[in-house]
């Protein structure tokens, strides 16, 4: 290489800085080198930035005098330890991100700045051994000191106690911190003694023997289980065991709302303080959790999607639950799959992976046929109650009010006589998701997208689902005047509203990102629901991550049919998943639950054969369908997605995209084309699709492609973004 100074020591250090660009940037270290995985401040542009040092070098491909010197290296060892960095450097390499975004996106926010690391905080002060010989001996210090002694004796005193008492208490207890006779209660909890759970049944007795007859280190485990089958159980008996060894456990769920019922559950079970660590965690909290990772003296971690970024040092187990969700995928920035990434981090970390979940991604199951996981089943619920029963309303031969046909509207009177409680799930929010001139016909759309407004009409407006855009609703037609402005179709809102007219008296309470915020979705659901009788949840996709909802019996699930035709390959694996999983739902206390599915294709294959054979074969059948259609798992995909004001600039960037792509046998470009949805707000959306039956083969034509294209003059006036296994085609 020219200009490559490979003679000199490694005095050159390669650093990742949180720029959308995918390469390192190559300083002078004047003093100590930083350690691989520690932050350093350079010169950038015009400004200082904090970074951090990936790797050693003797030489650069720029001449060394054009080298800038790091200003300051910021960690005196390692923030991210060398499997860690190693895996979010490969994280950015397989998702085709930058290497910045990767490890700078690996810390939290609050490391992010180059502040120096937080002292670990203390939640309050304990009597020390010392401390407890002054006590025995007498010769403690006199007065308000040894009655403090003598109660943290008995108990440990937390911050917030301490604070509350009167400075005379303070003072004493400063000196005896001084003397030594009082040290810090780490922020472990106390341990409490673990609750014990039901003994196993037979078939989870049979799942843990298989576990544990597998040899030691990477292993991927996926356990298909139904809901309510008792997987978590498993996994809490497979944490103690890890646990037992000294050694830490990570799990990840795929919602916010989802964190605060699993952490009570399994601190209750395990004894020891879990973790927390996901988006709505104060970034104070967040960075304690992180580095009480980081030190080992967290054991048991538990997070979303982006908690697979914690530092795990003395690494055991890592568990996945509901391995399928969509929201494992970040749909921005660095778009990582967080239980591809767990995958490959335990691969280094030598470590099994537990991935459970009662309707598998068709891409695990892919591996799990392949033989490359493991696949361990529990049929059954745990508590064997029979699964719930599911029909098909066929909507073409039912008069129906709202959308809820008159077999429906049936069922949920009989469910509340009983007592029990229903949910009716529809996967739209609003009033209605169109409104339109009785007159003329004319509809409402968004003027950028060119799509039907939603309706809200309690919040008196229409709003764009894609966009966002806000609009008021119009008294009268804008085309012909008419005043007969009539909403067509159904959301939740408008269910809500038809459901409260005719059950009046029943409480009703509805589930959805107007009314619920995601986190705090348990918690509305125990609050607002009376403790016993009748009760009625409308409401979305919300309602159908594992909120437990004991006296639910009754699931009807309208607009089933969307699902059934639509554009998106996945969208049948998808609706399955759904109809499952709400279905799932109901009946896991007492009384044996019941599901409707309302659909105007009662003969439509798909829905026959979830009847008959359950989700594993329907899962079967469709990927069957996707090795017919050459579709993933069985080729990959990798889309490059561009939005720009102009329409003629975004083809020209899709076109000389295309054109830059080097000749790879095996790899096939479709497009450019126009966005499934071309239009998002006032901009103009369009993609190039990129297929290959071989991953090697993509990967290899794409990391030098990626590169291409960020130095692209039609690059630059647009967004665009690559996505590595996309979830969604637009
Ligand atoms: P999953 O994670 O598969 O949805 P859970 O582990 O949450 O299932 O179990 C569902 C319910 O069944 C829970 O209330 C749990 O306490 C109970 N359960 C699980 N295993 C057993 C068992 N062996 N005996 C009795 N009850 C069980
Ligand atoms: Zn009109
Ligand atoms: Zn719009």
């Amino acid at each position: 290489m020219s200009g490559t100074q490979a003679d000199a020591a490694p005095d050159i250090v390669r650093v990742a800085l949180p720029v959308p660009l995918r390469r390192l940037f190559d300083y002078t270290c004047p003093g100590p080198p930083p350690a691989p995985g520690s932050r350093v401040r350079v010169p950038f542009a015009r400004g200082l930035r904090v970074g951090i040092a990936v790797e050693r070098a003797a030489g650069s491909v720029l001449p060394r005098d054009q080298l800038k010197p790091v200003a300051a290296v910021l960690d005196a060892a390692p923030l991210l330890d060398a499997e860690l960095l190693a895996s979010a450097l490969w994280a950015a390499g397989y998702w085709l991100g930058a290497p910045g975004e990767a490890l700078l996106g690996a810390l939290p926010a609050a490391l992010r700045n180059g502040r120096p690391l937080p002292a670990a905080r203390v939640a309050g002060w304990c009597i020390s051994a010392t401390g407890r010989a002054a006590l025995a001996t007498g010769t403690a210090p006199r007065g308000a000191a040894t009655a403090l002694l003598a109660a943290l004796a008995a108990a440990p005193l937390a911050l917030a106690a301490v604070r509350a008492r009167p400075a005379a208490q303070r003072a004493a207890l400063a000196r005896l911190r001084k003397a030594g006779l009082v040290e810090p209660l780490a922020p472990t909890g106390a341990a409490t003694p673990a609750e014990s759970g039901p003994p196993l049944n037979p078939a989870q007795q049979q799942v843990l023997a298989a576990l544990r007859a597998q040899p030691p280190g990477f292993g991927v485990t996926l356990l298909e289980g139904v809901t309510g089958s008792g997987k978590t159980e498993v996994y809490l008996a497979r944490m103690r065991e890890v646990l037992a060894q000294g050694r830490q456990v990570l799990m990840l769920v795929p919602e916010i709302g989802l964190v605060a019922q699993t952490a009570q559950r399994l601190q209750a079970r395990l004894g020891v303080r879990v973790d927390t660590l996901h988006s709505g965690l104060a970034d104070g909290l967040r960075v304690d959790a992180w580095l009480r990772a980081r030190s080992g003296a967290a054991r048991v971690l538990l997070g979303t999607r982006s908690a697979v970024f914690t530092p795990l040092p003395h690494a055991g187990l890592i568990v996945i639950d509901e391995e399928h969700d969509a929201s494992y995928k970040q749909q921005d920035g660095l778009r990582y799959h967080a239980r591809d990434l767990a995958i490959r981090r335990a691969q280094r970390l030598d470590i099994p992976v537990l991935l459970g979940s009662a309707t598998p991604s068709l891409e695990s199951l892919h591996n799990a046929v392949r033989g490359r996981y493991a696949h361990l089943r529990l049929a059954q619920r745990a508590n064997a109650r029979p699964a719930p029963h599911v029909e098909l309303i066929d909507l073409r031969r039912q008069r129906s009010e709202h959308g809820l046909s008159a077999p429906l509207l049936a069922a949920l009177a009989e469910t509340f006589a009983r007592g029990e409680q229903a949910l009716v799930f529809r996967n739209r929010r609003g009033y209605a998701p169109v409104l339109t001139c009785a007159g003329c016909g004319w509809h409402a759309d968004c003027p950028h997208c060119a799509r039907p407004l939603t309706w809200h009409r309690a919040a008196r407006r229409l709003e764009c689902h894609l966009c966002g855009r806000l609009q008021p609703v119009p008294a009268t037609c804008p085309a012909c005047g008419s005043p007969a402005l009539q909403p067509q179709g159904h959301g939740t809102e408008r269910l809500e509203d038809a459901l409260a007219q005719r059950f009046p008296g029943i409480p009703l309470l509805r589930v959805d990102r107007e009314t619920t915020r995601a986190r705090a979705a348990q918690a509305a659901l125990d609050a607002r629901l009376p403790p016993a009788g009748p009760a009625l949840l409308v409401g979305t996709q919300m309602l159908a991550k594992g909120h437990d909802l004991p006296r639910l019996t009754l699931v009807a699930v309208t607009g089933v049919d969307e699902g059934l035709y639509s554009i998106d390959f996945r969208a049948p694996e998808r609706l399955a998943q759904l109809v499952v999983q709400v279905a799932g739902r109901a009946g896991r206390g007492d009384a044996p639950g019941r599901v409707l599915l309302q659909t105007r294709h009662p003969d439509h294959p798909l829905l026959l054969r979830l009847l008959s054979g359950g989700y594993p074969a329907l899962a079967a059948e469709l990927l069957d369908e996707r090795r017919a259609a050459c579709l993933p798992p069985h080729a990959h995909h990798v889309l490059l997605r561009a939005e720009a004001e102009r329409e003629e600039r975004l083809f020209a960037f899709l076109e000389a995209a295309r054109a830059a792509l080097p000749a790879a046998p095996g790899v096939e470009a479709v497009g450019p084309m126009p966005a499934p949805l071309p239009r998002r707000g006032p901009r103009w959306c369009g993609q190039l699709l990129l297929t290959a039956a071989e991953r090697r083969a993509l990967h290899a034509a794409l990391a030098p492609w990626a590169q291409t294209l960020e130095a692209l003059p039609q690059a630059r006036s647009l967004r665009w973004s690559l996505d590595v296994d996309p979830l969604e085609m637009g």
